[in-house]
């Protein structure tokens, strides 16, 4: 289920992802480790997801989140990956990055074209700045799991 698990709470070290490309689509994407995917709860859907994140002890952003079949393992495993709704002036490989996934917006698609593509990923992103203004929604940014010291792994604490 997609809903069943949320707010899902996780921190882990942001790896480098198998370069589908995505920060050439203007859309760079924070992978998650292997380890860290494994904790997640095994059922929880694929698909598209939005939420909040903040990298070491940063400021707290929206994001929007993909959990999809990882083409490295041959879609056995699933990535996730998050694309932080903030412009960052560098790269932040090996930094702790921690979120919290507030709400689902819908499962993964195939598209037909690259530019179909891309205008979903924008409209994810819009979804995910009107979800998250929502004061239900709102008052997660502000949570202490945001406080915790950084390089403590809680995963759904
Ligand atoms: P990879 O295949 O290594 O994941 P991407 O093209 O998806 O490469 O780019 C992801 C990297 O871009 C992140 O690991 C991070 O260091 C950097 N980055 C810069 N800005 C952002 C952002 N707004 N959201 C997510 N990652 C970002
Ligand atoms: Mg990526």
């Amino acid at each position: 289920g997609a809903m069943r698990h949320l707010p899902y709470f996780c921190r882990g070290e942001v790896v480098k992802g198998f370069g589908r490309g995505s920060k050439e689509l203007g859309i760079p994407t924070a992978n998650f480790s292997e380890q860290v995917v494994e904790s997640f709860p095994p059922d929880i859907s694929t698909g598209i997801y939005y939420g909040w994140a903040c990298v070491g002890n940063g400021d707290v952003h929206k994001m929007v989140l993909s959990i999809g079949w990882n083409p490295f393992y041959k879609n056995i495993k699933k990535s996730v990956e998050t694309h932080i709704i903030h412009t960052f002036k560098e790269d932040f490989y090996g930094e702790i990055l921690s979120i919290v996934i507030v709400g689902y917006i819908r499962p993964e698609k195939n598209f037909d074209s690259l530019d179909a593509l891309i205008s979903a990923i924008q409209e994810d992103i819009e979804e995910a700045k009107r979800q998250l203004d929502l004061p239900e929604h709102l008052k997660l940014k502000e949570d202490n799991f945001f406080h915790l010291p950084e390089g403590k792994i809680v995963n759904n604490h």
